[in-house]
């Protein structure tokens, strides 16, 4: 049977660079609470903070299977990006593309303030990010995006295989495109600071997974290793492991996809690595690798894919070390420092499991790789929505998650389309 939760092998690479924290206690008795959240990450602190502006004096429990910025919140690439990905330059695909971004943008502002609340140290900078195409495959899909973004007005700049060397260090790539859409974060320190800013009227219990979830005289109870909680609104903001209590179990897929960092780097090697001091670097393919250059000069690349396992941390290393070689030959002789993997809610179409999916029972899942903004903003509307408040057609905006067919037959349907995928585009893999 798969977990409830995610219970990772490999400590978080991000998390390993910060001073220890002490975690929320976990659970250890049975309580009442007018609301659950199950998820502390972006989502479920969203909707904590956002259930506490409506309701100030009702009782909130939000907990975690996990620790803060241990967990899958910490283990992202960091990339904030101020517009949805589009790839669709037609008039109706454009103007819902302009709300959901405008949306997209003003949750963005609001996570600034945030941090800034919360008083923490975060290293977060608008760098903008590139796109990179290293075959024909890439090539097609760069103009697709730069159709999208002539035809929405939105400014970037087109570069050669040149400008991408002498900005980035890499010679990998055929051509590429800069827009200045995008923040790059210390995913740790940005999730650990965001839950800082949960109202203290919360009780948040970490390494506290939900286990069962169940009705019980009208109320939801979800059970916990060493005590349940008893609430009227349940929201599970979760991502693929909604599927695991019950949830969304024909549509979602728990993907899990790999992080590796290098050490800090020595001026001799990073002053090879191009002009730009921070950048980050977007695949052109859905199963294609992310590129970073950090602050404090390490190198990370994001890639590789399991179909709902995490894999073994010798073949994730090897995997990441050598497609990071390929691409920065001056590195060869660096190793990674650290290695890591998450998941990530995938569903078929791209689109959302979300909204009340059996009375009292309040969903939003299914990132899709792209859910550290959007989820925020998806968390304050789903509890807009539980609040009776009006919100937006969060299905026309974001889509909803198609059928996907039962196991084996998905999973099979899943190894072919990757293996088809990964072949047709591998060198943007
Ligand atoms: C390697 C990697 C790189 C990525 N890079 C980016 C990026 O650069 N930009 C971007 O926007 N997105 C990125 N993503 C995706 C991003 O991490 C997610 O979209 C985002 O974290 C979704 O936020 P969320 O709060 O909805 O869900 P999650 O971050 O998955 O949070 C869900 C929380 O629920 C907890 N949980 C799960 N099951 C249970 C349970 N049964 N009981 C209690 N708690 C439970 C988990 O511990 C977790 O803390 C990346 C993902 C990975 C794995």
């Amino acid at each position: 049977m798969k977990p409830s939760f995610p219970d990772y092998k490999l400590r978080c690479g991000w998390n390993a660079l910060l001073p220890s924290r002490e975690p929320a206690p976990a659970l250890a008795t049975d309580i009442n609470s007018d609301v659950a959240i199950i998820g502390a990450g972006y989502t479920g602190i969203a909707i904590a903070k956002r259930w506490q502006s409506h309701h100030p004096n009702q009782s909130v429990v939000l907990i975690d299977s996990s620790e803060i910025g241990e967990g899958n919140p910490g283990r992202n690439s960091g990339f904030l990006l101020e517009t949805a990905l589009a790839e669709d330059a037609d008039a109706a695909n454009l103007d819902r593309m302009r709300r959901g971004n405008a949306m997209i943008a003003e949750t963005l502002q609001n996570m600034l303030q945030d941090i800034t609340d919360s008083g923490d140290s975060v290293d977060i900078t608008r760098t903008g990010t590139y796109r990179a195409a290293a075959s024909d495959i890439g090539a097609r899909s760069i103009a697709r995006y730069e159709a999208f973004l002539k035809a929405a007005d939105l400014p970037y700049e087109k570069l050669t295989s040149g400008d991408l060397k002498q900005r980035i260090g890499s010679s990998y790539f055929q051509e590429g495109l800069y827009s200045p859409h995008c923040y790059l974060a210390q995913p740790a320190q940005l999730i650990r600071a965001l839950f800082s800013t949960v109202p203290d009227t919360a009780s948040c219990f970490e390494n506290t997974p939900a286990l069962k979830i169940e009705t019980r005289g009208g109320r939801w109870q979800i059970t916990t290793p060493r005590g349940s909680i008893q609430c009227d609104k349940l929201f599970l903001a979760n991502n693929a492991f909604a599927k695991s209590l019950g949830i969304g179990e024909s549509q979602l897929v728990a993907m899990y996809t790999y992080a590796g960092l290098t050490p800090a780097l020595p001026e001799s090697l990073y002053s090879q690595l191009g002009s730009d001091s921070n950048w980050g670097l977007l695949p052109t393919h859905r199963l294609g690798s992310t590129l970073r250059r950090t602050v404090d000069q390490r190198l990370l690349i994001r890639s590789s894919h399991d179909y709902e396992r995490e894999g073994s941390a010798s073949l994730i290393r090897d995997s990441l070390t050598r497609k990071m070689h390929a691409r920065f030959p001056q590195l060869k002789g660096v190793q990674l420092e650290s290695a890591w993997g998450g998941a990530v809610g995938f569903t078929y179409n791209g689109g959302l499991v979300w909204g009340e999916e059996q009375p009292g029972l309040f969903v939003s899942a299914g990132c899709n790789g792209g859910g550290t903004v959007k989820g925020t903003l998806l968390g304050r509307l789903l509890a807009d929505l539980a609040a009776g408040e009006e919100v937006p057609d969060v299905t026309d905006l974001f889509g909803k998650a198609s059928w996907m067919p039962p196991e084996p037959i998905r999973a099979l349907g899943f190894h072919i389309t990757a293996q088809l995928e990964q072949w047709g585009g591998r060198a943007e893999m």
